[in-house]
């Protein structure tokens, strides 16, 4: 995430641990500056949040903290959360929806309030038996304080609130919010608008092509609409053609005169999710071109 969010990337993951287990995996890169302390205890935090909102027991989530890359490829600490269960439980595979997300920093920032005013954490906040990291310990005041300032940064500046005071950040490339969405199995249909010249396409790597075909196969209804100008756009090549029609085996093509934008902001399109219409929009121009960059963690916002 770039801007106001940039400290909270949060990948849903699969990974192998130490122990060659498979288990679903999720990351929170942290700002600069963090520590691998604050990381532990914010971890810790996070998996009080998560076992209580989930009414899972927290042994069932393990904790760790590790280097990793950022989205321009620069060296961040990262926290993670683990299912310990062997292929994944389904537990932290949930911080990866932004609400729930959002949801669980903040009572972790109440989970790290500690009335004890401990140090490293202790039985009456977030200390647990499996957190023994040799010479680690985990800085509670210190991840109270990250957690308050990341949460901080979560809020949408207010010229990002296209669809009003309900805008939500996506939170998570929307070609993979779809498909979780698509798996939920109460995704009825979705219109996506192509913005951008046709010469910025890059209809191959369009991430959402194999989705389409996914969609396609459990009845969801999916519109793709392109400008009007754009079919006989003479710079329109015939491989594009091709590719786009290629796509639309699985959705049907429409035309409009002008594609839409809300406040000033281009709609990427609409979604039906069980009786609930969704509108998602991106601020960010590399982030509306249909392609390997379209729609990514930025800023979709959406509106119920
Ligand atoms: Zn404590």
């Amino acid at each position: 995430m770039s801007r106001g969010v940039s400290a909270a990337c949060a990948y849903p993951t699969q990974l192998a641990l130490v122990h060659e287990m498979r288990t679903d995996v999720f990351e929170l890169q942290l700002p600069f500056g963090a520590t691998r302390e604050q990381a532990l205890a914010l971890a810790a935090g996070l998996r009080e949040a998560l076992a209580e909102k989930l009414g899972a027991e927290a042994r069932e989530i393990g904790l760790a903290t590790g280097l990793s890359n950022g989205m321009a490829g620069q060296g961040t600490l990262s926290a993670f959360l683990y299912d310990k269960a062997a292929g994944g439980a389904g537990l932290v595979t949930r911080l990866a929806e932004f609400e729930w997300f959002r949801a669980c920093l903040e009572r972790a920032i109440g989970w790290l309030d500690c009335g004890e005013t401990c140090d490293h954490g202790c039985p009456a906040c977030i200390l647990r038996p499996d957190m023994n990291f040799g010479g680690e310990f985990p800085d509670r005041p210190g991840a109270h304080e990250l957690a308050q300032r990341i949460f901080a940064r979560l809020k949408l500046p207010a010229e990002l609130q296209v669809f009003g005071a309900e805008t939500r950040l996506v939170g998570q490339p929307l070609s993979e919010w779809l498909e979780r969405q698509r798996l939920s199995g109460k995704l009825r249909a979705l219109t996506l608008y192509l913005h951008a010249s046709p010469v910025d396409w890059e209809l191959p790597e369009w991430t959402i092509v194999d989705f389409f075909k996914r969609a396609h196969e459990m009845g969801i209804r999916a519109t793709l609409v392109v400008g009007a100008g754009t079919l006989t756009d003479k710079r329109f090549e015939m491989a594009q053609k091709l590719d786009l029609y290629r796509i639309c085996a699985h959705a049907s093509l429409a035309t409009m005169e002008a594609l839409p934008t809300v406040a000033g902001v281009p709609l990427l399109g609409f979604v039906e999710i069980g009786s609930d219409f969704m509108g998602i929009a991106a601020p960010d121009t590399p982030d509306i071109r249909p392609g390997p960059n379209w729609g990514p963690i930025r800023f979709p916002v959406s509106s119920r």
